[in-house]
């Protein structure tokens, strides 16, 4: 048994506790052709919902790596909606807290960027 962990969303720094819906990407290297094989630990990163539908509706990042993980990312965004679903649900419950005593929120939320800046 794993101790539970707490992770964070690695754009928002939002706390992502088990069974909270996120995406994660687990990265790990080895060694090939080389003996013996050298196998690193392997690191777990997290998105919240909202960083991930963000993430695959902005441009490209810079560098190799990042564009594999952001085409990840792109085909579980693109595969299905149940993310975008969860996406839109968290910022509905922000927009909720947020437009207590302002109106302008939800206009503003569902503007025609596509994608939110935090
Ligand atoms: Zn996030």
């Amino acid at each position: 048994m794993e101790p539970l962990e707490i992770f964070h969303c690695l754009r928002c720094n939002r706390e992502i506790e088990p069974g909270d819906k996120s995406v994660a990407v687990y990265l790990f290297a080895q060694t090939v052709g080389i003996r013996p094989r050298q196998k690193s630990a392997s690191q777990r990163i997290c998105f919240c919902p909202q960083c991930s539908v963000s993430l695959a509706m902005g441009p490209p990042p810079e560098g190799a790596l990042n564009l594999a993980a952001w085409k990840m990312i792109r085909d579980l965004v693109g595969g299905d909606p149940a993310l975008n679903q969860a996406a839109w649900e968290t910022l509905r419950g922000i927009a909720g807290l947020l437009s207590a005593g302002e109106h302008d929120n939800r206009a503003r939320a569902t503007g025609t960027d596509g994608y939110f800046e935090f």
